[in-house]
This record gives structure tokens, C-alpha cells and sequence, in this order.
């Protein structure tokens, strides 16, 4: 693998110095000019712009760099008189040549740069090297990862639905993902249809006058509704409005926004329902109303409930001068059924890579999209390379593209396309009915936080683990002891500390649903065991989960339960069972002490 690298970057330098030969031969002299070159890129002066970057790879051929010097050749007025006086860049065709046939020696690093020292020495970078073998190896570690593959991944406030095969097979066509970000426009007219009817339909779905497909995830959809917020107080000569108003409820990621976008964070309290404290969100937004900029809050609740009160939120802000910003993350429990723009927001931006079937997990891509009300539109992100789509207040980019992750957006699109407006719909309604199908069957084993006045949840709710502190168990023992059970754990401590959030989705079976349920009540009636003391508090299914087949197969047995109870304690394990790869680790030691499983450097050393 090193060896082929090195062949690689070999070839790709040595082509870059090639073309920057001949780009520099074929003139006219002090026009074009090889400027610099860096490993794989000849930046050369253009007539037009500033500067041309050119970067080459592994995959450019001779016949690549015959076609660029030509149309290098047309580039200046100069050179096209030339071209058309002497025949086409023939001093740079003819440099090309001689460097091609010099292209095994060809480089232009300094020789004190180059490396001698060994590379990727590491055993996994030699050991795989048929397909046969790189297959099994792969296919090895996607064993070792519990996926939407292999059962419903209960991750609450993050939406964890089916990524449809349909909608993300176009994800690989070169349709879709060899266009380049800045192609000119006539080149891109089917993703402009479709970034045109993706912003039209959510534009739809959340009641608002416009659409930015520009952020790349739901913070960064933040900071540029934030920031828009800002421009509209500025344009209004109110700059000095920096005040944000965020429940103690909120997700991480809005006071992070707020002050990444200039603004003071004011807390505002929630009341024992989990709901936002009316009162004293009156009492904040009056003693700050001149200074206020806007609330973030999140509908449904991070709670997990629809509050009763959310237009008397909107209404007490706007009558202090504020702006509502509404985190819609989570808008799986509102589609057809309530816009952000009907009950009062003036933003809000939604997570495609959670409601929209864009697959997450592992840091994106995502897109962040953020709807607007028409007061708001003209501020929305533009981009300097893109006037056609910046209005002339547009703030700045807040990403690299001007349409962000562009390349994932076919997925929504279908999604949204094969589901119609009544499927979305029924998407919602079924979200929430499996949401409060499992809180009913969960409720009486466990303690449920929070409901709204009619004693229902939104898409997801919360499992109370503090009750069982008194014997020892904690939120973590069950959601590692689920793993036992064949499941993903929910979300664990967040928003309340020592709870367990759970959402289902729609796209959850009844089937998988009572699974789930019935592994949450056996696991319910095991702590039953530890709290008659049948189980000792220390040594118990739970406080040892997992258990991996390298310890439930072990010639060494001693604990206080069966290795039946250990790894198949309901029978539909026998004939599924996920084995998880490794036993309990302690999370925060883990955390503060990384390991490297590499051999150790002075094995390297030795090597
Ligand atoms: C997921 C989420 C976010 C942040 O989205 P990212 O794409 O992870 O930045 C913000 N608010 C809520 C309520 C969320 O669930």
C-alpha cells in the first residue's frame, strides 16, 4: 500500500510539473507564467481573474494536459492571436513532450523536503491484499456495529428513521457527485430544478416566505438564522439589540449559536411540566426589551412535548422587540400538521439529515436549512460567487458552497417526492402514535417525565433511571444492558440527567416496537431482582452489561445469574442476537485516557 502511494503521488507531481513546463513555454512571455507549484496545483496569472488554480490527480492523463494547455492557449487575447498565427500552442504541446518523456525523474520539491523515512508500517495498512481479504476485513468491522441494519436505533432528538435504498442511490450517480460546487450554471440546471423544488416544499412544510439550503447542519442553520436576525435589527437601526433569550432546556447547540453570532445569552426558566416558565420569560423579555434580540426555542420541547403555550411565547417576545428563532431539529412530530411559520416564528431551521432521510451519525454530512419570513428574506446567506442567488443585503456565506452539501440533497428531494404532501402527514401522525404506543407500554414498569394536559408525548419522551440509584442502578446500566437485548441505546442523559430518551419513528414496525417494549420490561423486572436482593447491587446482569461471547463462553463462570440470563434473557435472542464486541469499559476513564490499540511505538521504533 505505501509503495502504491508513493507511485501515485509520483506520477500526479511529476504531471504537475509537466504542465507547468509547458503552460510556462507556450507563453506569451510575462502573461502566463507558471507561478507556484505545490505538490499537485500550478497556479498560473489569468487575463480574466487574478488567478487559475489548477489541480491535477491520479486519474488526469497525457490527453487532460493537452486539452488544458489548449485552453490555456485561448486564454489572453494575446495568446489567441498567437494560437491563431502559429498553430495551437504548439511551444506548449511540444515542452509537454519533452516533459512527459522525462516524467520518471520529474519533480520540482526540494531535495532536502523529500521523505526517506518509512510510511504506514502499521499492519492494517499490510495485511489485506486481495479483494477476497479486503472484503472479509471490511465486512468484519460492519459486524461489530449495531446499524438501522440490524434493529431500531431509539436515539431521542435525533430522529434515527429509514434511509430508503431509493433515496440514496442517486447519492452515487456522477450526475450528482462529480459536479463541482462552483460549476457554471448551464451545467447544473437539474440541481437547480431540484434545490428550486426541495426549497419550495420546505418552504411549505414550515409556513415560511423563503428557503437557505446553504448551512451544512442544524447549528450552523443557527448561527445564519441568528445572524439574519441581526442583519433585519441592524437594517432597522437596532444593531445594538444582542439579547437571547434560551430555555435551561435548550440543546447544546443554541447558547454555542448564539454566541458564535455576537449575542448575550439570558436563561429562562421551565416549570416542573418541563414547560417554558411564562412568567418569567415575560419578566426576562420586559427587562431586556430594548436590548433584546430574539428566542431560540424548540417546538416540540427538547421535553419531548407540544407545549401548550408556544404562541404566547412568539407573542411575548415580538412585543418586546424581539425575534423568534425556532429550533425545528426535530419537525418529525410536525410536518403536515403545524408550520413554525403559522404559530409565530420568524426562523427556524430543520435538520435534513434527521427528519429528511439523509443518514447522520459520525459528524455528517448534514444540511441545515433555514426558512425565513418574508422580512427576513433578504438577509438570508449569499454567496460572492453566486451574485445571480445573493440579494444585495445578503450576509456573507456561512459555508464554503452556495448550496452547502449539495450533493445529499437528491435524498430529501425523493423523500419528500415519494412520500407527497399526505404521506408526510401520515409520516407525523405515525412518528407520534409510535411514540406514545411505547410510553404507554413502558409507563407503570418505568416513570415517564413529562406529558402535555392530555397525558400524551410528542415523538419521543423520556424514562426516568433515577428511582433506581437506591440499589445502584443508573441510566447507563440499562442503556448498555439494551445492547444484551439486541438495541441501539436511546439517548442517554440529555436533556435531564440519569433519564433515557426515547423515539421511535415511523418507520419502526409494531413487531419492533413490542420488542423493544419487551426488553425494557424484562429489563425492568432484573432490577426488580436487585431491588429484593436476589441479584447483589455490585455484581448483576445489568451492572456487567454487555456481555460479550468471549465472556459468556468462558471456561470460568461465577456470577450470581445464568449465562442463559446473561446473553439470551428473552428467546428471540436465540435465534437473532447481536454479540457486542467488547464488555463494560468505564466511559469517563475511557474519555480522559486514550489508548492506542497500534503497537506501541517502541515496537515501531523496533520495527
Ligand atoms: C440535532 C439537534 C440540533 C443540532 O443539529 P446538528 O446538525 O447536530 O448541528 C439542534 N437542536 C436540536 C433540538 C437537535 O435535536
Amino acid at each position: 500500500m505505501a509503495a502504491m502511494f508513493k507511485a501515485i503521488a509520483k506520477q500526479v507531481h511529476a504531471m504537475t510539473v509537466a504542465l507547468a513546463r509547458a503552460l510556462t513555454a507556450q507563453g506569451p512571455p510575462g502573461r502566463l507564467e507558471a507561478l507556484s507549484l505545490i505538490r499537485s496545483t500550478v497556479t498560473v496569472p489569468s487575463g480574466v481573474k487574478p488567478l487559475v488554480g489548477v489541480s491535477l490527480d491520479e486519474t488526469t492523463t497525457h490527453e487532460d494536459l493537452v486539452q488544458l494547455i489548449d485552453v490555456f492557449a485561448q486564454a489572453t487575447p494575446q495568446a489567441q492571436y498567437l494560437a491563431s498565427t502559429t498553430g495551437a500552442s504548439g511551444a506548449g504541446r511540444a515542452e509537454l513532450s519533452t516533459a512527459a518523456a522525462e516524467a520518471a525523474t520529474l519533480s520540482a520539491l526540494p531535495a532536502g523536503l523529500v521523505r526517506t523515512s518509512a510510511i504506514l508500517t502499521h499492519p492494517v495498512f499490510n495485511t489485506y491484499h486481495s479483494e477476497t481479504e479486503m472484503l472479509r476485513y471490511i465486512r468484519h468491522l460492519e459486524s461489530k456495529d449495531l446499524s438501522l441494519c440490524n434493529a431500531m436505533i431509539p436515539l431521542g432528538s435525533c430522529t434515527m428513521k429509514l434511509n430508503a435504498t431509493v433515496e440514496m442511490i442517486p447519492v452515487t450517480w456522477p450526475e450528482f457527485g462529480n459536479v463541482h460546487p462552483f460549476a457554471p450554471a448551464h451545467q447544473a440546471q437539474g440541481y437547480a430544478t431540484l434545490i428550486q423544488e426541495l426549497e419550495y416544499a420546505l418552504a411549505e412544510c414550515t409556513g415560511f416566505a423563503r428557503v437557505s439550503l446553504q448551512p451544512n447542519s442544524g447549528a450552523q442553520g443557527e448561527y445564519a438564522g441568528l445572524r439574519v436576525i441581526r442583519a433585519h435589527h441592524a437594517a432597522n437601526g437596532e444593531a445594538h439589540r444582542d439579547v437571547c433569550l434560551i430555555p435551561v432546556s435548550a440543546h447544546g447547540t443554541n447558547p454555542a449559536s448564539a454566541a458564535m453570532a455576537g449575542m448575550r445569552v439570558v436563561a429562562v426558566a421551565c416549570d416542573a411540566k418541563g414547560n417554558l416558565d411564562l412568567a418569567d420569560l415575560k419578566a426576562k423579555a420586559e427587562k431586556h426589551a430594548k436590548e433584546l434580540a430574539c428566542i431560540m426555542v424548540t417546538y416540540p420541547s427538547t421535553f419531548g412535548v407540544f407545549e401548550d403555550g408556544i404562541k404566547q411565547v412568539c407573542e411575548i417576545v415580538h412585543a418586546n422587540g424581539g425575534q423568534v428563532y425556532l429550533d425545528g431539529a426535530n419537525l418529525n412530530a410536525q410536518i403536515g400538521i403545524c408550520r413554525p411559520g403559522d404559530y409565530g416564528a420568524d426562523v427556524c431551521h430543520l435538520n435534513l439529515h434527521k427528519t429528511f432521510c439523509i443518514p447522520h451519525g459520525g459528524g455528517g454530512p448534514g444540511v441545515g436549512p433555514i426558512g425565513v419570513a418574508a422580512h427576513l428574506a433578504p438577509y438570508l446567506p449569499g454567496h460572492p460567487l453566486r451574485p445571480d442567488i445573493s440579494s444585495a443585503q445578503a450576509m456573507g456565506p456561512v459555508a464554503a458552497a452556495p448550496y452547502g452539501s449539495a450533493s445529499i440533497l437528491p435524498i430529501s428531494w425523493a423523500y419528500i417526492k415519494l412520500m407527497g404532501a399526505s404521506g408526510l402527514r401520515s409520516a407525523t401522525a405515525t412518528a407520534i402514535l409510535n411514540a406514545n404506543y411505547l410510553k404507554a407500554r413502558l409507563e407503570g414498569a418505568y416513570k415517564v417525565l413529562y406529558a402535555n394536559e392530555a397525558g400524551m408525548c410528542a415523538h419521543e419522551f423520556i424514562v426516568d433511571a433515577r428511582p433506581f440509584s437506591a440499589v445502584g442502578i443508573e441510566a447507563v446500566d440499562i442503556a448498555k444492558r439494551l445492547h444484551d437485548y439486541g438495541f441501539h441505546s436511546p439517548t442517554m442523559s440529555w436533556p435531564v440527567a440519569n433519564t433515557l430518551m426515547i423515539e421511535p419513528t415511523e418507520s419502526e414496525s409494531l413487531a419492533e416496537l413490542d420488542r423493544f417494549a419487551d426488553a425494557m420490561l424484562a429489563i425492568r423486572e432484573e432490577i426488580r431482582r436487585i431491588e429484593t436482593g436476589a441479584w447483589p447491587k455490585e455484581n448483576n446482569p445489568l451492572v456487567n452489561a454487555p456481555h460479550p461471547a468471549s465472556v459468556v463462553l468462558a471456561d470460568n463462570w461465577d456470577r450470581p445469574y445464568t449465562r442463559t440470563e446473561a446473553a439470551f434473557p428473552v428467546p428471540g435472542l436465540r435465534e437473532r442476537k447481536f454479540w457486542p464486541t467488547v464488555a463494560r469499559v468505564d466511559d469517563a476513564f475511557g474519555d480522559k485516557h486514550l489508548v492506542c490499540t497500534c503497537p506501541s511505538v517502541e515496537e515501531m521504533a523496533e520495527a
